[in-house]
């Protein structure tokens, strides 16, 4: 799916741009309850056919992988709940706009570029 940028960057995502991206998150999420329901199902089927010892190394990647799933899965779903509520697009720690640019490749983002430089910096 192409999508055209608003001519000015920086600016607020317009109604054309929250639809594409509204879009983009509603598919993220579909793709992230059907990996965690993949991940359920998987191990349902590791557990009758593998040894005591092969399950727990299994069970170990397993859960990496749930947990990296379901955060993911948060983070979409708090973007969503902030474009319900307007607050999208908006920087959690400035209050500053998020890039148009930032958003299209990053719609879960939750800060602009610079502040999310910073908290990595302080981590
Ligand atoms: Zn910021």
């Amino acid at each position: 799916m192409s999508h055209q940028l608003s001519p000015v960057d920086n600016c607020r995502p317009g109604p054309s741009d929250l639809a594409v991206l509204r879009a983009k998150l509603h598919e993220d999420r579909q793709f992230r309850l059907q990996q965690l329901a993949d991940i359920a199902r998987i191990t349902s089927a590791v557990v009758k056919t593998t040894s005591a010892s092969d399950i727990a190394a299994h069970n170990e990647v397993r859960d990496k992988l749930e947990v990296a799933g379901r955060t993911a899965l948060a983070e979409t779903e708090a973007a969503l709940a902030r474009m319900d509520v307007k607050r999208y697009g908006r920087c959690g720690r400035c209050g500053g706009a998020i890039s148009l640019q930032r958003l299209f490749a990053h719609p879960q983002a939750r800060y602009c570029a610079r502040c999310q430089l910073i908290l990595e910096m302080q981590r």
